[in-house]
C-alpha cells in the first residue's frame, strides 16, 4: 500500500476520533531504539517515545526476545491458573513501588486500572465520591471520562455521578492569582472545604497525577502532595496515586514520580512504559485496601504470562541499564538546553517537568496559549525529522518524553531542531 492509500483506508475504516497528527500524516512502519522510520524509509528521533510509552527504546532485543520466547511457550491460560510469569511480577513490583504497596491486579490498559483502583477505593471506605483535579488525565472509559477534567475529552455529558474536581496546583496560571512560594499552597488548602461543601464528608479517595501529562507537563510545587494528601486523609479518603506517564524511572532518580513529594499512596496505577510498547495496565494497593477487592472480578487477559514477562523485562532492562539514572542526567541536561530556548524564543511561556517527562507552553503575549504556533512547529520538526508530543487544555504545550535511553547527542540534535523551528515564527506575530 502506498501513502495515499493508508491514510484513505484509515478515514474510511476507522472512527474519526483516531486522529493524527500534522497536515499530512506520518504513517510509520518500522523503530528501533531511539528511532522511528516511515514507510519511505525517513528516520525520525522520538521525542514523544510513542505517546510516553517507550521506555527502553523501540523494539528492544531483549525485550522482544523474552517476550517472543514466552509467546511461544504459553501464550495465554486466564487468571484461574497461577503462573510463574504473574506472581514474579506481582513480587517483583511489591519490591519496586514506595511505602507499603502490595496486591496487584492486572489489566490491559490505562483506564482499566484506573477503574479498578476507583471500584477498590469505594470497596474499602463504603463511600462513592471520588476528588480529582481539574486539567487531569484518566482515561477513555466512561468512569475515567469523568474523571478527566478537559471538557473536550468528554465526548458525552457528565454522567457519572460523585466526582469533585479541585483545582491543579497549576502555577504558570494559579487559579487564586498567587504566585509560588507566596502562595500558601492555596490550591491544595481549598481541598478542604471542597471536601466540607460538595462531599458528604467522606469521600472515597483522592485521584491525582504527580505531573499531569496530557494536561501539559503541569508540576506541582514540592510541598503539594503532602497538604493535599494531609487534607484527605483527615476525612477517611484513600491517596490513588496515577503514575501511568510518571512511572518506570521517567522523572529520574526515582523509579516513581510521587517519591519526589515523598508522599506513600494507598494505590497506585501504571500502564503505558510498564511493558516497553505491550498493552498493560497495573492496580497495586496496600494489603488492607487491596483486600477489599473480593468476590467476581475478572480481566481476561490481565497478567496473562506474555505482558507479564515483557514487564518483568522491561523492569529488568530499566535496572541493569540504569536508565533512571540516566533519565536524571540526561533530563537535567534536556532541561538546561530547554530554558536555553526560553531565553532565546519569548513564545515559550514556561518550560516545567522532571527527569525526561518536560514541557514548554507556548503563548503569545500576556500568556494567551498560542496552539497556532504549536502547529507550525509541529510542521517543521517533522519536516526536520524529529517527533514531539502536544497537549495541554489549549493544545499550546510541547509535551518532550523520548525514550529513557537517549544520550547527549540526542538532545543536542532535538533541541537544534526545536531552536530553528522556533525560528521561524516571526517576533511580530508573538504580540
Ligand atoms: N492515566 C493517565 C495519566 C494517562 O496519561 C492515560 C493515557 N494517556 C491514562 C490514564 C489512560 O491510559 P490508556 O490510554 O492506556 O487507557
Amino acid at each position: 500500500m502506498d501513502k495515499k492509500e493508508i491514510y484513505e483506508k484509515h478515514k474510511k475504516y476507522l472512527v474519526p476520533c483516531v486522529a493524527t497528527y500534522y497536515k499530512d500524516p506520518l504513517i510509520l512502519d518500522r523503530g528501533k531504539g531511539n528511532y522511528v522510520f516511515d514507510t519511505e524509509g525517513k528516520q525520525y528521533l522520538d521525542f514523544f517515545g510513542g505517546i510516553v510509552t517507550i521506555s527502553v527504546g523501540h523494539c528492544d532485543d531483549e525485550i522482544t526476545d523474552k517476550t517472543c520466547e514466552q509467546m511461544k511457550k504459553l501464550q495465554h491460560t486466564s487468571t484461574l491458573y497461577p503462573s510463574v510469569p504473574i506472581v514474579s511480577l506481582a513480587e517483583k513490583l511489591a519490591w519496586i513501588t514506595p511505602g507499603k504497596l502490595q496486591k496487584s491486579f492486572f489489566t490491559n490498559s490505562g483506564s482499566e486500572a484506573v477503574e479498578t483502583a476507583v471500584l477498590l477505593a469505594q470497596l474499602h471506605t463504603e463511600s462513592h465520591e471520588i476528588i480529582a483535579l481539574r486539567h487531569g488525565y484518566s482515561g477513555a472509559t466512561l468512569l475515567t471520562m469523568n474523571i478527566t477534567a478537559h471538557g473536550n475529552y468528554r465526548l458525552v455529558e457528565s454522567l457519572v455521578p460523585g466526582i469533585k474536581h479541585a483545582h491543579n496546583a497549576y502555577c504558570f496560571r494559579c487559579a487564586f492569582g498567587k504566585e509560588y512560594p507566596n502562595c500558601e499552597l492555596d490550591c491544595a488548602k481549598d481541598v478542604k472545604e471542597l471536601i466540607e461543601t460538595t462531599t458528604s464528608g467522606h469521600p472515597a479517595a483522592f485521584i491525582a497525577e504527580p505531573i499531569q501529562g496530557v494536561g501539559g507537563v503541569i508540576t506541582p510545587p514540592k510541598e503539594y502532595f503532602k497538604e493535599v494528601v494531609s487534607i484527605v486523609k483527615k476525612y477517611a479518603g484513600l491517596f490513588i496515586c496515577d503514575e501511568v506517564q510518571t512511572g518506570w524511572g521517567r522523572t529520574g532518580k526515582k523509579m516513581f514520580g510521587i517519591e519526589h513529594w515523598g508522599v506513600e499512596p494507598d494505590i497506585m496505577v501504571m500502564a503505558k512504559g510498564a511493558a516497553n510498547g505491550a498493552p498493560v495496565g497495573i492496580t497495586i494497593a496496600t494489603p488492607e485496601v487491596g483486600d477489599s477487592l473480593k468476590g467476581s472480578h475478572l480481566s481476561t487477559f490481565g497478567g496473562n504470562p506474555v505482558t507479564a514477562t515483557a514487564i518483568l523485562a522491561t523492569i529488568e532492562a530499566i535496572e541493569t541499564r540504569k536508565l533512571v539514572q540516566n533519565a536524571e542526567k540526561m533530563g537535567m541536561y534536556l532541561r538546561d538546553q530547554l530554558n536555553g530556548l526560553k531565553e532565546k524564543h519569548r513564545i515559550i511561556g514556561e518550560v516545567r517537568g522532571m527527569g525526561l517527562i518536560q514541557g514548554m507552553e507556548i503563548v503569545k503575549a500576556k500568556k494567551e496559549p498560542a496552539p497556532d504556533f504549536v502547529a507550525e512547529i509541529f510542521e517543521s520538526t517533522k519536516e526536520q525529522g524529529l517527533l514531539i508530543g502536544k497537549g495541554g487544555l489549549y493544545g499550546n504545550v510541547i509535551r518532550i518524553t523520548p525514550p529513557l535511553t537517549i544520550g547527549r547527542g540526542d538532545i543536542d540534535q532535538a533541541v537544534q531542531i526545536m531552536d530553528r523551528a522556533f525560528e521561524k515564527i516571526p517576533a511580530s506575530r508573538t504580540v
